[in-house]
């Protein structure tokens, strides 16, 4: 059975590495907070205090980090090996997946650009989306392990395929995110009780799970980190620069992308992505 390691156990690497443990795969852990990675122990996981270390003889390699410069910096102190797959989950986007093929290219490790959909819920379910993209013997290797997070899983070609997916698919989620604050922010301005907008839209197609959820937060003025707004405003970012190199022209991603600057400028970084709200309310 093939073994595999995971550098970056935060908000998603830690219920990823715990669900492949518990779906009885032999699992290794690194994180540079080397105490998130320690409670994975009772759940089976090989915590390692080195990313090498960790990384040394394992069939498979993921990678959870914040961003690019995360992902290759842990990269190169893993020391991937040739043969040795390397999924990359995190979302880095375009240039990011690039720098990661040519390690890859250098290393001979097999890039497999798998990112994901679904946030802290679902990853403590098992019930990520893999957008898997790389070559067929490295994916079907990394089938199972997909399986172990996932609920579902998409085989999308070349490595590659897999990250302008996601950014398409996160184009989709910051629009929802500013839409609601902004919804709710208008609403509370003009005097409308918010319970009314929920009320106009219930049973209709405009009624999404994910507006109620994140309009919640915002209600509640309170936003425990499921996406922490620094990493949206990263994705909203590299969105914006896949926009630049495909000739699309983002207008809202855009506006969504300006007004995380402003909230994580606000010093709302480590919050929810629900925060943005707090920059469309007056004053
Ligand atoms: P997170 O909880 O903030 O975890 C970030 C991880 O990156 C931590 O392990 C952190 O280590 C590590 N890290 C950051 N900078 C580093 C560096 N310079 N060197 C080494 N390690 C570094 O983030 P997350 O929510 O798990 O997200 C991880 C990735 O998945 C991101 O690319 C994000 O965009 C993507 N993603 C997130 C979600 C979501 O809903 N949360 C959903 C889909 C995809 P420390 O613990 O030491 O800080």
């Amino acid at each position: 059975m093939p073994s595999i390691a995971v550098l970056g156990t935060g908000v998603m690497g830690a219920p990823m590495a715990r669900n492949l443990a518990r779906a009885g795969h032999e699992v290794r852990a690194w994180n540079r907070t080397i105490d998130k990675a320690a409670p994975l122990r009772d759940d089976g996981v090989d915590v390692r205090d080195d990313p090498a270390d960790a990384a040394a003889g394992a069939d498979v390699v993921m990678t959870m980090l914040a961003d690019a410069d995360a992902v290759l910096s842990v990269a190169e102190g893993a020391r991937l090996a040739a043969g040795q797959i390397w999924w990359q989950a995190s979302t880095i986007g375009l240039a990011g997946t690039e720098r990661c093929d040519e390690v890859a290219g250098a290393t001979g490790a097999i890039l497999v650009d798998a990112p994901v959909l679904g946030t802290r819920q679902p990853a403590e379910q098992g019930a990520l989306v893999v957008l898997a993209s790389g070559p067929d013997d490295a994916l079907a290797t990394c089938e199972p392990f997909f399986g172990a997070v996932g609920s579902k899983t998409l085989r999308l070609g070349p490595a590659g395929v897999g990250t302008r997916l996601k950014l398409a698919v996160n184009t989709w989620v910051l629009a929802v995110t500013g839409g609601t604050a902004e919804t709710i922010a208008l609403a509370q301005a003009l005097g409308i009780d918010p319970a009314r907008v929920f009320e106009a839209l219930e049973g209709g197609p405009l009624d999404l799970p994910y507006f109620r959820v994140k309009a919640q937060l915002m209600l509640d003025d309170e936003f425990p980190t499921s996406f922490a707004l620094s990493l949206a405003a990263k994705d909203a970012r590299l969105v914006g620069e896949a926009a630049d190199r495909s000739g699309a022209n983002l207008a809202l991603v855009r506006s969504v992308a300006e007004q995380m600057r402003r909230a994580q400028e606000s010093g709302l970084g480590d919050e929810d992505m629900a925060a943005v709200y707090r920059v469309a309310t007056p004053g």
